[in-house]
């Protein structure tokens, strides 16, 4: 286990950034610019064609007209945060959807003009998952003319981005489009159709997206990976349900939103990980172990050992999460 913190590297060009305008899933998220080793351990497997490579992400190809967006913020660079989360583009015959509205503005128009460039048609659908700042602060970045795309969240997402979103008025853009399951989630992008499930678990509201042939799927914050998953706005039983639903099937690509892309063993692992922190919660509080005790003992199972942390606080994020389920 590697704690990304700021205490523990030296040299100056390492720096702590809030990810913020509103909460997001990196929470305080240190950037290790004096340790690019741990960038290279995170974010080094590739597993698609890699058709961009920028300092804030790549774009791998992972089939036929969908490529996934790994976005890289650990490495040094100042345009280290462009994106911040992972994304994806999606083309049909008539259609071309993006998913995320990224960490910021320039981080959106950049996913734009790549699916202009390798699709040769500008976006028609943009779809968070979430909305944490992360994946929705930069949604102005979008557009705002007759020909931007239609920005689609469910419901939820968008209450709380009304609620809660920092990102100043002038450049405040909200999903218009609501995403609702009398469809069954469909959106048609000619020739290949994008399923949209509903589900919750990193926040009260997150989505699921699927592409059946070849299979990919879009898992949002439900999945990380590489990196111990933020636990700030989780549900954990919900969130264990999510991930379980999502699946761990040989041939599936899965793109989390964090980290690299995901096979099925990769996704068995996580799952293991999510018991494994739900255990350990669970025996601290029917033990009455105080729960910053018991966190500041946890320690990731064999499988996940080389994983990362964002933050030191992220196991004791974790425990909180599963304390306010059991206890409450
Ligand atoms: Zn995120």
């Amino acid at each position: 286990m590697t704690v990304v913190d700021e205490s523990v590297v030296s040299g100056s060009s390492s720096r702590r950034v809030f990810v913020g305008q509103v909460v997001g899933c990196l929470g305080w998220m240190t950037l290790a610019g004096a340790s690019p080793a741990w960038a290279q351990q995170v974010f080094g497997p590739r597993y698609g064609r890699v058709v961009r490579d920028e300092p804030w992400g790549r774009l791998e190809e992972v089939a036929d007209g969908i490529w996934a967006l790994i976005s890289t913020p650990l490495v040094d660079h100042p345009d280290a945060r462009r994106t911040l989360c992972n994304g994806g583009i999606i083309a049909g015959t008539s259609g071309v959807l993006v998913v995320e509205g990224f960490g910021s503005d320039a981080g959106a128009e950049w996913m734009a003009e790549q699916a202009e460039v390798l699709t040769g048609k500008r976006p028609t659908h943009v779809v968070v998952t979430h909305y944490h700042g992360d994946h929705c602060n930069g949604l102005y970045g979008y557009g705002t003319d007759a020909d931007a795309p239609k920005r689609m969240s469910t419901q939820a997402t968008r209450q709380l981005l009304v609620e809660r979103s920092r990102v100043p008025e002038e450049r405040r853009v909200l999903p218009s489009g609501v995403i609702s399951i009398r469809n069954d989630g469909r959106i048609d992008l000619g020739g290949r159709q994008v399923r949209v499930t509903p589900a919750a678990g990193h926040t009260s509201s997150d989505v699921v997206l699927r592409v059946d042939d070849p299979a990919v799927v879009f898992c949002g914050d439900l999945v990380w990976n590489g990196m111990f998953p933020n636990y700030v706005d989780a549900i954990p039983p919900v969130l264990d349900d999510a991930v379980k639903a999502i699946g761990a099937d040989d041939g599936v690509v899965y793109v989390p939103g964090h980290g690299t892309l995901a096979d099925a063993s990769a996704m068995r692992r996580y799952q293991e990980l999510l018991l494994h922190v739900g255990d350990a919660a669970r025996r601290a509080i029917e033990s009455g172990t105080p729960i910053e005790e018991a966190a500041a003992r946890y320690r990731l199972p064999e499988s996940v050992a080389d994983w990362v942390l964002f933050s030191p606080t992220y196991f004791r994020v974790a425990f909180q999460a599963w304390e306010r389920v059991l206890a409450g």
